[in-house]
């Protein structure tokens, strides 16, 4: 957003410096916290640009706090998107970003798919859902409060809209503006295949999450239907190609479908797919969508299908549902709040 305004002002290169220690670094709250510029200098950057391209519609935080969800409007349509902002004990601070309002890929679990697709989001609109978390960690008041990590897990295909989502990741590693390390910034994906070299080929070198969900091909068609076109064996070559690139593992997500993903048979299905290769699994407990008869796993389902993977190596974890009491599964809020606003409507 600076480079347009400091050009067509024809400014020195310094005041574009200025303007990113104070928005990026310093965490301004408008764009008269600019200290280093002139009262008149501000006065014109307030004319010309958006100081934040979203509204905040809804704020839920988690009753231990550690969970803040907010649902935002676009300026530009008034459109919901939804971030996460997740404080983990540990002093890492995730934001779960949204790419896009809605998602056209309509993954039969997910509730965001359900919503249909309604835009993509460009790179300001995903550097501001940030930049707001940054601007809620600061009015904590607490000490290193910062955002640590970025993931873009919330509503919207990444690969699909990957334009914006490169632009963004430029805005989060430039040592100028955010200087996060890549390592910090996970991509996740139901898995398009051309979109995912392009990403690899563009220099990305982050995490990468794939949205897996089911061990074999037939099944996860089912449930994906990007996996009609994109068929898991090349995925997995994908994949094992990025691996080989970076040394990195990968994260598997997979979500625990009561008699669907969760069966005995399914867990010795992943252990094979996941034999010999870096990865690490996040079974994800699934949260019911309306229009689909899919149960969450009860308890002994889960506790046969561990000891599967215990058995034979893998390397899982659970993901912890972290404020459920706000609905932080992706695009549940939205789709609530829809749901409200269309019956006040009636
Ligand atoms: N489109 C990308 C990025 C969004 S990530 C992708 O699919 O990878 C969205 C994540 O939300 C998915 O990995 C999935 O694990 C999770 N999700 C979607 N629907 C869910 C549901 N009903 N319950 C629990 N998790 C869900
Ligand atoms: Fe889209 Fe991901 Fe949801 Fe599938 S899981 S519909 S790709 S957001």
């Amino acid at each position: 957003m600076i480079k347009e305004f400091v050009e067509k002002n024809k400014l020195p290169k310094f005041r574009e410096n200025q303007f990113n220690q104070a928005i990026y670094k310093d965490i301004a709250f408008s764009f008269d916290d600019i200290t280093t510029w002139s009262k008149d200098l501000r006065e014109k950057i307030k004319e010309e640009v958006e100081f934040f391209t979203l509204e905040e519609a809804r704020v839920i935080v988690s009753k231990r706090e550690d969970t803040i969800k907010a649902l935002f409007k676009r300026k530009k349509d008034g459109k919901l998107i939804e971030t996460v902002l997740m404080r983990h004990r540990d002093g890492r601070n995730t934001v779960c970003v949204s790419c896009m309002v809605g998602c056209p890929v309509n993954c039969r679990f997910c509730a965001t798919g359900k919503m249909g697709f309604n835009g993509n989001l460009d790179a300001r609109e995903i550097v501001d859902q940030v930049l707001w978390a940054s601007r809620y960690l600061k009015k904590l008041d607490l000490e290193d409060q910062k955002v640590t990590n970025i993931v873009f897990m919330g509503m919207g295909e990444p690969m699909l809209n990957l334009k914006s989502v490169l632009e963004s990741i430029d805005v989060f590693t430039d040592e100028d503006k955010y200087g996060m390390s890549t390592r910090r910034i996970t991509i996740s994906t139901s898995g398009f295949i051309p979109q995912m070299n392009q990403l690899f080929e563009s220099g990305f070198r982050g995490r990468l999450a794939i949205s897996l969900h089911a061990p074999n091909q037939k099944l996860r068609a089912e449930l994906m239907p990007v996996a009609e076109k994109f068929e898991l064996d090349e995925l997995m070559r994908t994949l094992d190609n990025y691996v080989e690139l970076t040394n990195k593992r990968v994260s598997y997500e997979y979500i625990m479908i009561k008699d669907k993903t969760d069966t005995a048979e399914s867990a010795r299905e992943l252990v094979d797919l996941m034999k010999n290769r870096l990865h690490h699994v996040n079974l994800i407990p699934f949260n019911p969508v309306r229009g689909e008869d899919y149960k969450r796993s009860p308890k002994e389902n889960i506790k046969r299908f561990t000891g599967i993977l215990e058995d034979n190596g893998i390397n899982f974890t659970i993901r912890v549902t972290m404020g459920d009491d706000v609905d932080a599964a992706c695009g549940q809020l939205v789709t609530k709040v829809l749901k409200r606003e269309r019956r006040t409507r009636d």
